[in-house]
């Protein structure tokens, strides 16, 4: 989708504080943040709901590894793991670390 805006950050059109990624998955920081390190994690290819994924398993191992790493990196208490999609129609899920 040309005027997705999670689409141009995968494709690197449109700048974003990248924490991770691989071939199929990028996560980076989310612009307006609820707690520091909150992150989110979206297939590169364009599918409107998290439900849509290929291989939605593969996309949830992804998800955890991300986790691991703000778990390192920041060390929160735990991580809430949330997942809305109402305001970007593309795939992601948030990473929010609480302390
Ligand atoms: P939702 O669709 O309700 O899950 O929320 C979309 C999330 O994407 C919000 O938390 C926004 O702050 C975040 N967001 C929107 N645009 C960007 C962007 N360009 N870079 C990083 N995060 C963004
Ligand atoms: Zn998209």
């Amino acid at each position: 989708m040309s005027d997705c805006i999670f689409c141009k950050i995968a494709k690197k059109e449109i700048p974003a504080e990248i924490v991770w990624e691989d071939e199929n998955f990028i996560a980076f920081s989310d612009i307006n943040p609820l707690s520091k390190g909150h992150t989110l994690i979206i297939p590169k290819k364009h599918f409107r709901w998290v439900w849509d994924v290929e291989n939605i398993g593969n996309y949830f191992e992804k998800v955890r590894e991300v986790k691991k790493i703000l778990d390192e990196k920041y060390q929160p208490v735990f991580v809430e793991l949330k997942v809305l999609g109402i305001d970007v129609p593309h795939a992601h899920v948030h990473l929010v670390p609480h302390y």
